[in-house]
């Protein structure tokens, strides 16, 4: 699967030579031109895919980026019952999929396991997406997962324990994550979309190298690159991630994965770094770019790029269930 030397992915992430870099990232973008055509495929999620916690505002973990507030976000269904309440009150006003999300145990895994009843019944009157945050997962538990109906899985994955030790409070070797994919993997997901947070080491690079190195353990479905969102009331609301830290991750995972979609995720700043970070990734390969600006959407009008909108979450594939006629902004 890869096409560059380890040494050479290396060279890029520690690169700070602009020139050096605008070749790689024409080169990067010259294969998704390649694979994926001159488009650009931009993601809606809202009420065409919303985010559910299956935990309401719980987690036994308190993540310094987080303190618990990406909860607040999603839409609270923290029962199975509540849980078909709301999805079937989505799908009769439209919604096409939802993300099964929520807080973790302090083994890193979401307890979906007390869900798996009302998700077969929800997809069997529904039909609905059903894309899942599961955090760890191994074997029989991914079956478990795939058999009552979810039909793909949302997995961050961090390349350096140390990160996962400081950031989450719990240490996840590689191997945790090798099992989580591989699992996944033969378990029969229709998805497997892992992402990668940039900077989500107090801002700066560490493991995200690795994190592609750990997926590439799989042929994934696709691969969601975000950035630390900085987010209020928590001890890392001041710490910025660099949009070229975003962007060399972006084309490392378009050299590395060329035949897989790369997607900037809907998790990252606000203003204008996250105008620059969408710019600097579409320049390094993106092929999609969650809840765009309207700035970057005219940015590759004006280049002369086809513009497909899709109402979904940005880890499921571009597919005509979930077009849309327009953007919004
Ligand atoms: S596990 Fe998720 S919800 Fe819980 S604190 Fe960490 S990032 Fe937030």
């Amino acid at each position: 699967m890869e096409t560059v030397t380890k040494n050479f992915q290396e060279k890029i992430l520690k690169s700070n030579d602009k020139r050096f870099l605008e070749k790689i990232f024409l080169k990067a973008r010259n294969l998704t031109y390649e694979k994926f055509g001159k488009k650009i495929n931009f993601y809606y999620t809202s009420t065409f895919f919303p985010p559910i916690s299956i935990t309401g505002k719980n987690c036994a973990l308190d993540c310094l980026h987080c303190k618990r507030k990406l909860l607040d976000f999603m839409v609270q269904a923290p029962n199975p019952k509540i849980l078909l309440e709301k999805c079937l009150r989505f799908w009769k006003k439209g919604a096409k999929g939802v993300l099964i999300s929520g807080g973790c145990k302090s083994d890193f895994t979401v307890p979906l396991e007390n869900f798996v009843d009302v998700i077969e019944k929800i997809k069997s009157k529904t039909g609905l997406f059903i894309l899942a945050h599961t955090g760890l997962l191994d074997y029989k538990k991914a079956k478990m997962f795939v058999e009552c109906g979810i039909d793909g899985v949302a997995l961050d994955v961090v390349g350096s324990p140390e990160t996962t030790q400081k950031i989450y409070g719990v240490k996840i070797e590689k191997e945790k994550y090798v099992e989580s994919l591989v699992s996944a993997k033969k378990a029969g997901f229709k998805v497997i979309s892992p992402h990668v947070c940039v900077g989500l080491h107090f801002g700066k690079i560490k493991g995200e190298l690795e994190a592609l190195r750990i997926i590439a353990s799989i042929k994934p479905t696709m691969i969601v690159v975000t950035a630390l969102m900085p987010l209020p009331e928590t001890p890392m609301k001041n710490y910025l991630v660099d949009p070229l830290d975003v962007a060399k991750i972006a084309a490392l995972a378009r050299l590395m994965f060329p035949d897989v979609p790369i997607t900037l995720g809907c998790a990252r700043s606000k203003g204008k770094i996250r105008e620059e970070i969408e710019k600097q990734t579409f320049l390094a390969g993106v092929s999609s770019i969650a809840i765009p600006t309207k700035k970057i959407y005219e940015y590759v009008k004006n280049r002369g790029f086809k513009t497909e909108f899709y109402g979904a979450c940005c880890g499921v594939p571009p597919n005509k269930k979930f077009r849309l006629k327009k953007p919004i902004f």
